[in-house]
């Protein structure tokens, strides 16, 4: 079969939500290969959310104590969570998802499963429930996200990922976790507190792109609850009968039930064959775009994972909003003036670990590399009203900020609500409000955590204005 379309779309993660009204007079092949919704929806972002949600409650019990309260931890019906998560929750989104572009809701929509490749420019083989089909585009946008990078030595062992974990027939009693990022620090919190013995092997610090201070205290944490090996590298691996032994390079071996590989992702760029179509990448496979997400092909765009230095679904969600609009404005002929340019200024990432982490900015170290007259606050959870209330003994905020000009550099938390606090340091930063203000220009709720927030910033070496 072949087809030519006004627009093709690969992948159907944030791809899938460019087809809107404006789109209704265009006929558009959508290619999506699994499920749709694509990593966030599927095997990312929001099922490992909802784990660590349970796995925050399992955990719970284990600090009551410092607040009175005894509770005990009795262990989690594992398939009751994963059918929960997946069967009553995901699944039924993603298959709503795809029949909805497979039916009367997008007449102008043709769906292809086949995994997707160019041939050429503009030309892509795949195809449709075991039909080969080759279709063309006038403009095509690649979406196609990225995949778990799978080192060699895990060849010989069976293996997990992201992408099966979470749907796991039975927790395993013990697992290995290789990986020291983001996606890492999440699994070994759901698993750990659910009550697997979790062994974490990194060559690095834990979350080391963090402001220093935040990695050394959450690395000084992470070594009490997990077997952590750190600096450590795995140098073979083997079968066992219960599981998978892995050898490391100073000789030490770690045996467990179950193995998870979360050593980074790779752009999805070389699976598409983006070269045959005349579509540059970088050194690490992501596809190059300029500032308004045009390959180097002409009408190729591309945004998220593939593309983006951020593998944040906040990120492909704001680069969808700009690819469309660019897309959009370049079929009505304007010029680049129109476009929107990638949004990447202050992104910021929540790691949904244990401390709770929030970054955005400049770590400390950075700011004072790029020349700023740097002030630095940490301010402790346990020196507010309701960090009292918490007990909390490890929760920090540490603000970084240039001293002449009173504007916010950076903002970063590990504690209790994380994700949520630093969201008044983004908007800080989006609309550049001065903090010399900030403080004294509205009230804080008391006694709650943005109280840490207001303690921060006054202990900022600035000279405030009282209102
Ligand atoms: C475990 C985990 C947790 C995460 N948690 C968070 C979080 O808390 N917050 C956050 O902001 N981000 C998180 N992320 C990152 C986030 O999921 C990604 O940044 C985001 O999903 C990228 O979106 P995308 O549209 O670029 O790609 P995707 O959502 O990956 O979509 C790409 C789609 O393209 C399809 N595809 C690929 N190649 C082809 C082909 N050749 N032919 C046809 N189809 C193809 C794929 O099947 C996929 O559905 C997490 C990621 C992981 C793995």
């Amino acid at each position: 079969m072949e087809k030519h379309y006004d627009l093709i779309i690969v992948g159907a993660g944030s791809g899938n939500t460019i087809v809107g009204p404006d789109f209704e007079d265009k006929s558009i092949a959508i290619v999506e290969k699994g499920a749709f919704g694509g990593t966030c929806l599927n095997v990312g972002c929001i099922p490992t959310k909802m784990f660590v949600l349970a796995a925050e409650t399992a955990y719970t019990a284990r600090e009551a104590g410092k607040l009175g309260i005894d509770l005990e931890y009795k262990g989690a019906d594992w398939p009751g969570i994963v059918e929960r998560v997946f069967d009553r929750r995901i699944d039924l989104i993603a298959k709503g998802g795809e029949e909805y572009r497979r039916g009367d809701g997008s007449p102008n929509v043709d769906v292809y499963n086949h995994e997707a490749h160019f041939t050429g420019p503009k030309t892509l083989a795949t195809g449709i429930d075991g039909e080969d089909a080759t279709i063309t585009g006038d403009t095509i946008i690649l979406a196609a996200g990225s995949r778990p990078f799978i080192p060699e030595w895990a060849e010989a062992v069976p293996f997990h990922t992201n992408e099966d974990i979470m749907r796991l027939e039975k927790q395993p009693e013990s697992l290995t976790i290789v990986g020291g990022g983001f996606i890492a620090m999440e699994f070994a919190h759901i698993f750990e507190a659910l009550g697997t013995k979790v062994t974490v092997i990194n060559r690095s610090p834990l979350l080391r792109s963090l402001d220093k201070d935040i990695t050394d205290a959450f690395n000084a944490i992470a070594a009490e609850r997990f077997d952590a090996r750190i600096g450590r590298t795995v140098t073979s691996a083997s079968k066992t009968d219960g599981g998978v032994e892995l050898l490391l390079d100073d000789g030490s071996a770690v045996t467990s039930e179950a193995l998870l590989i979360a050593t980074g992702r790779v752009p999805n760029s070389d699976t598409l064959d983006v070269a045959a179509a005349g579509i540059d990448t970088h050194p690490d496979g992501r596809v190059v775009v300029d500032d308004f997400g045009r390959t180097t092909a002409a009408d190729v765009w591309a945004l998220g994972d593939i593309s983006s230095p951020y593998q944040l679904k906040h990120v492909a969600n704001a680069e969808t909003r700009a690819v469309t609009h660019n897309v959009l404005a370049a079929w009505a002929g304007q010029d680049d003036a129109a476009l929107k340019p990638m949004p990447h200024d202050h992104v910021p990432y929540a790691v949904f670990t244990h401390p709770q982490i929030a970054t955005v900015g400049l770590t400390e170290q950075q700011a004072t590399d790029a020349g700023h007259n740097v002030t630095c606050m940490i301010q402790n959870y346990g020196d507010v009203a309701y960090g009292w209330a918490l007990e909390d003994s490890t929760g920090v905020a540490k603000l970084v900020a240039d001293k002449d000009s009173g504007q916010l550099l950076g903002a970063h938390y590990m504690g209790p609500q994380a994700s949520t606090l630093i969201q008044q340091a983004i908007t800080i930063l989006a609309y550049e409000l001065d903090l010399r203000e900030f403080p004294r220009k509205q009230y804080w709720i008391h006694p709650a955590l943005p109280e840490v927030t207001e303690n921060a910033i006054l202990g900022l070496e600035l000279d405030f204005i009282d209102d």
